[in-house]
């Protein structure tokens, strides 16, 4: 399926999030750098086809020794997710010595985790006040400065829908990064 003009549009929200986040990352003069509470061990879960398929295109720039030693450590994530509690740490299998080896492709909350955050969602407010590591400096500073992610939701919602109704997809999604990388390098996210 023609997926560039649903690529180019997450692209533009990713790129707004980016923006954001480099904002409260100023605001707080709050870094990451050096963070022992790695969020790539954090375990999240993704829940649009679209964020799988904008990180398929990363995929394209991989070499087949690349795609091996990504594919058996996604395997190994998945089983230590699926034997494990929900909080069982397992680092990221696009984690390669302590860097996304797809960064500019990486899924929105790899973007957006960390910093506090407000989102109106099921007709009320909700608020999130960052990482541990943000909790735990920034205990005292006024929480001033909020990424409001409602809009980023939004419209990605819209993204996916369209892509879904393009698809004939009616299905549940909702996929660790694991389970993803091994959806696509199971062929299974083709973008043309
Ligand atoms: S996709 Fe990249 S940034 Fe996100 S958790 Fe994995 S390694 Fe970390």
């Amino acid at each position: 399926m023609k997926m560039k003009q649903y690529l180019d549009r997450l692209s533009e929200i990713y790129r707004a999030i980016d923006r954001a986040y480099s904002e409260a990352l100023r605001h707080y003069s709050f870094s990451c750098d050096g963070c022992p509470d790695n969020c790539c061990v954090t375990k999240f879960h993704h829940y649009t086809l679209a964020e799988e398929f904008y990180l398929a295109e990363g995929f394209r720039k991989l070499n087949e020794a690349e795609l091996r030693a990504i594919a058996s450590r996604a395997e190994n994530a998945a089983k230590m997710h699926n034997s494990s509690p929900e909080d069982m740490l397992a680092m990221c299998p696009l984690n390669e010595n302590g860097l996304c080896v797809l960064y500019e492709f990486r899924p929105m909350i790899c973007r957006i985790h960390g910093v506090p955050y407000e989102l109106f969602r099921n007709f009320k407010m909700e608020y999130g006040d960052g990482c541990y590591r943000f909790i735990m400096e920034k205990e005292n500073a006024p929480k001033d400065f909020r990424i409001n992610r409602t809009p980023f939701y939004l419209e990605i919602a819209q993204i996916e829908r369209e892509i879904r109704e393009k698809l004939n997809f009616t299905g549940r999604y909702k996929k660790t990064t694991a389970e993803m990388v091994l959806s696509i390098i199971n062929g299974e996210r083709k973008t043309d």
